[in-house]
């Protein structure tokens, strides 16, 4: 969804009235220009509260969440191309056990920095097993 320009702008200008400060980094989110308020929070016009990366560590989780995200729906639409295929259950079964464990650990680490809303990150729906 793209973000409304006009209503980041104004977002950003409500910032500086309130005596924020624009900053080089951007939001790992949206990419939108930092600002930090005075008494020290760093906020995205858009997302709010942001964690900015202190460490190199935290780059690499981030690295790591985007890498992970890309690999749920990689393997999500493996899985479905080789469902339509008529592939073997083992064939299924390999990139269904890279899906899990892509959504286990993006489940352990935070997958989302929006400190406002605080949804429960995994949305594990039980889909029905097709075995046999
Ligand atoms: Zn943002």
């Amino acid at each position: 969804m793209p973000v409304n320009s006009d209503d980041l702008v104004r977002k950003m200008a409500r910032l500086m009235q309130r005596g924020a400060v624009m900053l080089e980094e951007t939001c790992p989110l949206c990419g939108s220009p930092l600002f930090r308020l005075p008494n020290g929070d760093i906020v995205c016009p858009i997302h709010g509260k942001i964690k900015i990366v202190s460490s190199d560590e935290e780059a690499s989780i981030i690295e790591a969440e985007s890498v992970l995200r890309e690999l749920i729906g990689y393997s999500a639409g493996k899985i479905k191309e080789l469902m339509s295929n008529g592939s073997t259950p083992e064939d299924i079964g390999r990139w269904l056990l890279i899906l899990e464990k892509a959504v286990e650990i993006g489940g352990n680490m935070r997958l989302s920095f929006s400190s406002s809303s605080q949804h429960e990150p995994s949305q594990r729906k039980s889909q029905g097993k097709e075995g046999s």
